[in-house]
């Protein structure tokens, strides 16, 4: 089959689109077809290298995959060969104290399509039973791709951890970002008010028609300085935050008190601090999330099906140009998803 391999660590360039073996399936897994594989920013840090996760080299990434049932196993029962399905992004061992309790995105052995096993960004992958998910009748392969990882990764963190109330403000950090599109709509479903980041003009009406109620150009203004002008000088009671050391102090600055921080990644850097006294006299909390449970994928979809969370989608380029895509992420240039199309 075709596919996009790196044998080494490095820039865009290592990606190479080339032959490689077709999986083999055992009785209780699937064989997808893909027919779209969506970028996120994991396959950055992944090709990059990331210190203490050694991934098996030759690899093939991509987590976020949508495609046909090529062949099921024996055992399969939950989709037949044909299917168009979209796959949940993280494998879990499926019999541990958290996998049973349906928290499986906390499971010791928990990882990713793309991760420590090969991705999406072939013909065909392989995936285990319970990661494949039927796809909404209207549903293209594009949005199908585009849809999981941060669909889950924004509700775990608007949802489950923050726990967003209806008469709460909320602000979302990187508005043109996967996870920020998600978390904006998410957010609004949930009924609070929305304030969005954006660094061009372009993207702060993005921002507007995905349904923030106000954007903040952060390339021009202070985030945390508008934040209070917005709000009367009270803060807001959540912050989505998935940038990092770039926005860290402006997201704790704009947190009203008895605020909530979530947190999800640090794309720009990791080294961030706090005061200690802000801390404890504001009463924040600090709460971390990483991706969602299979359950939350399903929440995602039923909003989906009521119109209420759509995969907003920046381009669409064909597998070859695996390496262009990765360079326009790393640029930042995007709003919503860069999607590969398999053909
Ligand atoms: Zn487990």
């Amino acid at each position: 089959m075709k596919a996009i391999v790196y044998s080494e660590h490095g820039g865009p360039e290592v990606l190479k689109y080339t032959d490689a073996p077709e999986p083999e399936i055992d009785a209780s897994e699937v064989l997808v077809r893909v027919r779209a594989c969506a970028l996120n920013h994991l396959d950055l840090f992944l090709r990059n290298g990331i210190p203490g996760i050694k991934i098996p080299l030759p690899h093939i990434p991509g987590s976020d995959i949508a495609g046909e049932v090529a062949k099921v196993g024996a055992k399969v029962r939950n989709v037949k060969v044909g299917e168009r399905v979209m796959l949940q992004p993280g494998i879990s061992c499926g019999q541990c104290e958290q996998c049973l309790a349906g928290d499986d995105n906390k499971c010791r052995h928990y990882t990713l399509f793309g991760q420590m096993v090969d991705g999406g960004c072939a013909e065909f992958v392989k995936a285990p039973a319970v990661n494949v998910v039927p796809i909404p009748e209207k549903m293209s392969f594009e949005e199908a791709a585009a849809f999981p990882l941060v669909s889950i990764t924004a509700w775990h963190m608007v949802v489950t951890r923050a726990q967003l109330k209806p008469a709460e403000t909320v602000l979302v950090l990187a508005a043109g970002s996967g996870v920020g599109s998600a978390a904006i709509q998410i957010a609004k479903v949930a009924g609070a008010r929305v304030i969005g980041t954006a660094g061009t003009k372009e993207k702060v009406l993005k921002g507007k028609e995905l349904g923030a109620d106000s954007m903040i150009l952060h390339s021009e203004n202070s985030i945390s300085e508008e934040v209070k002008k917005m709000t009367n000088r009270r803060g807001v009671d959540v912050v989505v935050e998935h940038v990092g050391q770039a926005t860290w102090d402006e997201s704790i600055r704009s947190l009203a008190f008895g605020g909530r921080l979530v947190t999800c990644g640090a794309t720009t850097g990791y080294d961030a601090k706090i005061d200690l006294r802000y801390l404890f006299t504001r009463q924040f909390s600090l709460l971390g999330s990483f991706m969602g449970s299979k359950a939350d994928l399903f929440s995602a979809l039923e909003l989906y099906r009521r119109g209420l969370l759509n995969p907003v989608i920046d381009t669409v380029l064909p597998l070859e140009k695996c390496a262009e895509a990765h360079q326009r992420l790393e640029h930042r240039e995007q709003f919503g998803k860069i999607v590969l199309r398999v053909a």
